[in-house]
């Protein structure tokens, strides 16, 4: 840390210019390597520029508000590693915002990149400012992704500006700190760790401990202090045998204890109800390989190979990031060991390169040019891709929605996954055969029908485990539903799935735009806007298009356009509202008859009970995934998700297709076959039908068994209440000896 903050600022100007000094020349110092001929100049015009436009300025603390945008530049370069251009930026960041200098000015006298990203702080910082509603941080965090997918630099300097501003948090009125700590916690800790800013992260959370909750804080910080000595003492015995190991093995290295962070302490203690005492790993230790670059990993193998000579590993607790890097880039092989005294030590075991990474992300080895970024292939950019794409995607949808999709993947652990070529993929935990499909392709999976997980066929909603291989099967007739945003969790998947669904609706849309055009031309007015606006307000839909979509699909009548007054080319709403009723299908009888009592619930804007008839071709049964259709001449037809037409039907009358739901009810019992294979056994007969009769007692109508060379082949036709005792029914079935296949049968077949 290289800017104390005191309680009352002594101002003394000489003092002042002299440490300011100080300040800039232990910056240069630490750039050294990285200056080239001319950065010189620059870095100092950056400099100047900045001490200016701040001269009459202090900070909170009373100290010149120069040595804010210093020491931001310091841990720019000491801490993420970045080079000049960050420095440069980082020294100005404030500029634009707190003084009459211009973007324009920046620009000027510094190059478009620079000015780019000065913009990019800039507008980050606007937002800053405000309450600190959920709304608020979600849309300054919003605004943080969109900076950080055009240039990293941007959000890595806002790291570093605000890891000092938390580490000068104690001159701030208290309502400011915690408004700081909460977006502290909220956003830019999880940032941190995304972009494998460990150290970082760690103590922009200890520091947001620290200001939210100080006893907690203290007491965490004391009982460390208190037990150090202790703890020195059995790390340096632990240590001891390794140490001479390594060096026996010829190895350079670097070993030393570790303690966690007061943050990672505190959760455990919260989360697993625990004593300060008992957070078993409060012991760590690391140790750093001076490796060549093929031996990395054999190397740390070796390492972890001969700890376990001297200590027993805890088997569920190793953890290989060495195989497999996590997301963020982190490298390295983690143990769990019982060290003396039955304690749990943890042993990190990596490379130089790992730990510079581990240490200072990814940053540390992005090979920036002047004018464009160019970060090296890793994951930590095929995540930034898949943030640009959500965010292109996003452009006008709802910003706390889109925050939570978002937060979902940057706090998930990581399961890794596989292409039937072998290809990893990289997904949340709780990622879904439908998540894995739009992971590939947003067309992939907008027309994904199911999947083959390790060779096993599964329905979209599977979720998915690590080591998984995962084979989309798709078909052209596939379209989302309301339905799939239930089965996926991943942001990608989500904004693809919303995107498709509003194309839909547009497209429905289009239908009763026609409808409503035809109706006024009729009456002699345009479908001007004043006149859709009309529409809206009186149907009490957000947009016209809300309404087009309510007529199209029958929730509105257009006769009520009739009602509407004609004033010129206007329509003016009539007085009274009426009421919105959903539309009649039919009113004829006899569709009732395939099932007394309509039991379907219809979803959509109104929930009353429509009359419908069961689609022969697929004969659904409570339970079934549906859909209704709406027929010319027989009103609502209720089709099986999976009926043979469905595909045909959906693709070609999309506009047609209505939600429908079951309701529970178990007094109608439906017909429904099962075709069942196996060996054929004097006894199987009897025993499938003592199964449904007696066991289950249900109703059975017919059954006919062919047998052919030691194996049978049968067809049972049975009355079911739904989904479930079916699923019920086919399970006991399979459970038999000697069946290989029990398989629902459509009823064309039958
Ligand atoms: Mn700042």
């Amino acid at each position: 840390m290289s800017n104390t903050v005191l309680e009352t600022y002594p101002f003394n100007e000489e003092e002042e210019k002299k440490l300011i000094l100080r300040e800039y020349r232990a910056l240069l110092r630490a750039l050294k390597e990285r200056i080239k001929k001319g950065d010189k100049d620059r870095i100092r015009r950056a400099f100047e520029i900045s001490a200016d436009a701040h001269k009459d300025m202090r900070r909170k603390s009373g100290e010149p508000y120069i040595l804010h945008p210093l020491a931001v530049a310091k841990i720019v370069v000491e801490e993420i590693s970045l080079g000049v251009t960050s420095v440069i930026c980082a020294l100005l960041h404030d500029v634009v915002e707190d003084t009459e200098l211009t973007l324009e000015d920046m620009e000027e006298e510094f190059g478009s990149t620079v000015a780019k990203i000065i913009d990019g702080l800039t507008k980050i910082a606007i937002v800053v400012d405000g309450n600190s509603e959920t709304s608020m941080q979600a849309e300054n965090f919003r605004k943080i992704l969109m900076a950080l997918a055009e240039d990293p630099r941007v959000i890595l300097i806002k790291l570093a500006d605000r890891l000092h501003n938390m580490r000068t948090l104690g001159s701030m009125a208290r309502d400011k700190q915690l408004k700081i700590c909460s977006e502290t916690t909220y956003i830019y800790a999880p940032l941190a760790h995304r972009l494998g800013l460990y150290e970082i992260k760690s103590e922009l959370e200890d520091l947001a401990l620290k200001y939210t909750q100080p006893e907690t804080y203290i007491t965490i910080a004391n009982g460390l202090k208190e037990t150090k000595r202790e703890r020195t003492k059995y790390i340096n015995e632990f240590i001891k045998p390794i140490k001479e190991e390594l060096v026996k093995m010829g190895l350079k290295f670097d070993i030393y204890g570790r303690p966690k962070s007061i943050n990672s302490i505190w959760n455990k203690i919260r989360t697993k109800h625990v004593s300060f005492e008992e957070v078993y790993d409060l012991f760590a230790i690391r140790i750093i390989l001076d490796s060549e670059n093929e031996k990395e990993k054999e190397d740390c193998w070796k390492v972890y190979s001969m700890i376990t000579n001297f200590y027993r590993p805890s088997p569920d607790r190793l953890r290989d990031w060495l195989s497999v890097p996590k997301g963020n880039g982190y490298e390295a092989l983690h143990t769990t060991v019982m060290g003396a005294g039955g304690r749990w030590v943890e042993v990190q075991i990596k490379t130089q390169r790992m730990n510079a990474i581990a240490e200072k992300g990814l940053a540390a080895h992005w090979k920036y040019k002047e004018g464009a970024p160019k970060p090296q292939e890793s994951k930590l950019d095929a995540w930034l891709q898949q943030l640009r794409d959500v965010l292109s995607n996003h452009k006008d949808s709802d910003t706390l929605d889109f925050m939570q999709d978002f937060k979902l993947d940057l706090f998930s652990e990581e399961i890794y996954v596989y292409t039937p070529k072998g290809d990893m993929r990289v997904l949340p935990k709780g990622a879904t055969a439908l998540d894995f499909a739009f992971d590939i392709h947003s067309e992939l999976g907008a027309r994904c029908i199911g999947a083959k997980v390790n060779y096993k066929l599964v329905p979209l909603s599977h979720p998915l485990k690590s080591g998984d291989q995962i084979e989309v099967i798709s078909s052209s007739k596939q379209k989302p539903g309301e339905d799939w945003l239930n089965l996926v969790i991943t942001a990608k998947a989500k904004s693809r799935i919303k995107y498709y669904l509003k194309e839909q609706k547009r497209e429905i849309a289009e239908d009763g735009k026609a409808i409503v055009e035809r109706k006024l031309k009729h009456l002699g007015v345009p479908l001007s806007s004043a006149n859709a606006h009309e529409l809206a307000i009186h149907f009490k839909k957000q947009s016209p298009t809300d309404v087009y979509y309510a007529i199209a699909i029958g929730n509105i009548d257009v006769k009520e356009l009739k009602e509407f007054k004609l004033v010129g080319d206007r329509i003016i709403a009539p007085e009274k509202i009426i009421e919105v009723k959903p539309i009649e299908i039919s009113e004829d009888e006899t569709l009732k008859k395939p099932a007394k009592g309509a039991e379907l619930v219809i979803f959509g804007e109104s929930s009353d009970k429509i009359l419908y008839k069961l689609a022969n071709c697929c004969q659904p049964i409570p339970g079934d995934d549906v859909f209704g259709f709406i027929t010319a001449g027989e009103g609502l037809k209720i089709h099986r998700s999976d009926c043979p037409n469905a595909a045909r039907l959906l693709s070609h009358y999309g506009h047609r297709v209505v939600k429908t739901k079951w309701a529970k009810n178990k007094e109608i019992s439906f017909l429904s076959g099962v075709r069942i294979t196996g060996l054929d056994d004097v006894g199987v007969i009897k025993k499938i039908t003592n199964i449904i009769s007696d066991s289950l007692n249900m109703n059975m109508r017919s059954i006919s068994i062919d047998t052919q060379d030691g194996l049978f082949e049968g067809t049972i036709m049975v009355y079911v209440h739904d989904r479930e005792e079916f699923d019920h029914l086919c399970n006991q079935l399979s459970a038999l000896e000697g069946i290989n296949t029990v398989e629902r049968i459509e009823t064309s077949e039958m």
